[in-house]
């Protein structure tokens, strides 16, 4: 689908943001979502995307099939379709993963971004907006978690997330980048409309894992530990609907098409869940009795990771519109139900 032939019946864009955007990552999970609510706001969008872990049927405007990492391939895409901002969210993101092979992130998460950068600067592309990430923060020290909360990442995702966002600040004081780095708690849910929801390979995220049981694709959940320090002994966390993501990067962006330099803020709800909670909500929602069973806890899983802090509202004018659980969860169970091959059939 074009952006231009799917920019019919659209709603204005934030702030008069305009196109061409660059979208890196662009048929991933949060990615494609973000594409979806560009093209319906009418801004022209292409997609630039290698496919390792996005979908193509999940490509909601051109997409440019390219390494981020091949400055050549970058160049030409740049040269072609002449963006003037750049969305980024291609990255490792997996917390166990990056432990075993530190190399692939800080290669591909760290490396690859100098080299978009580089490339934007010499096309003198400067604005972008910047998938960060909670785990930015490492071990939490007080909850909720505001944007003045020491970042001390443990694992090495968190760590190239946070070489970024240096970079980022680097960039803006040095060349006049103006970026925005954008720190998701946990991201679920799917699209309203039902055709674009989470689908990675190997799944590990507790939503997708607990509706795959309700399918009946998973004999039972596993509960990473019932012994920390929370109501009920499992981990809380915050979950955000991808939907209300997506909106939070336009905001971003037109802020800093509007001339911001540098926005750094969460984007949660200021609620949490604990894996429990969870569970349970989607036995209600699919009224499946959903098998679980408590194990060992899984390793670097902080007991408790709920966003705080009023940035995003001050900043963007953002609010969660789908900030309830249920609604998380109903929207995921919608697309996973309909959808059982996720963005794979
Ligand atoms: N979790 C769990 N069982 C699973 C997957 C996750 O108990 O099969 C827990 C995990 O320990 C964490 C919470 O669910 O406390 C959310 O985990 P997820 O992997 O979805 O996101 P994370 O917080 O690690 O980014």
């Amino acid at each position: 689908m074009s952006a231009s032939s799917s920019s019919a019946g659209s709603t204005p864009a934030p702030s008069g943001l305009t196109g061409p955007v660059l979208v890196i990552g662009g048929a991933g999970y949060i990615g494609s979502h973000t594409v979806a609510e560009l093209v319906r706001c009418g801004v022209p969008t292409i997609i630039y995307d290698n496919l390792s872990t996005g979908h193509r049927s999940a490509a909601r405007a051109t997409l440019v099939v390219g390494d981020m990492g091949n400055r050549e391939q970058l160049l030409r895409a740049f040269r072609e379709h002449r963006p003037r901002s750049v969305i980024h969210f291609a990255a490792k993101c997996f917390v166990g993963e990056s432990v075993t092979d530190p190399a692939k992130y800080y290669l591909e998460n760290v490396v690859y971004t100098h080299t978009l950068l580089e490339v934007m600067r010499e096309r003198g592309v400067q604005e972008i907006v910047f998938s960060s990430t909670c785990a930015t923060y490492g071990e939490p020290v007080r909850v909720p978690i505001d944007e003045t909360h020491p970042q001390v990442p443990i694992s090495p995702y968190g760590k190239t997330k946070l070489h970024i966002e240096h970079m980022l600040e680097d960039y803006t004081r040095a060349y006049g980048l103006r970026a925005a780095a954008l720190r998701y708690f946990n991201a679920a849910g799917a699209s309203q409309d039902g055709t674009l929801g989470e689908d990675h390979q190997p799944e590990t995220h507790l939503i997708p894992l607990v509706l795959q049981v309700a399918l009946g694709q998973r004999p039972e959940i596993l509960i990473f530990g019932d012994d920390y320090p929370t109501p009920d002994g499992t981990c809380i966390r915050g979950y955000v609907h991808v939907e209300d993501l997506a909106r939070a990067h336009l905001a971003a962006l037109a802020r800093l098409q509007a001339g911001v330099s540098s926005i750094r803020c969460n984007l949660g709800t200021g609620s949490g869940y604990s894996v429990r909670e969870v569970i349970e909500a989607a036995r209600r929602i699919s009224g499946h009795p959903i098998p679980a069973r408590v194990v060992a806890r899984r390793e670097g899983d902080p007991p408790c990771l709920v966003s705080g802090g009023t940035r995003a509202r001050d900043l963007l004018g953002w609010q969660p519109q789908r900030g309830e659980l249920e609604d998380i969860l109903h929207d995921a169970w919608r697309f996973h139900s309909t959808k059982r091959n996720g963005m794979r059939g």
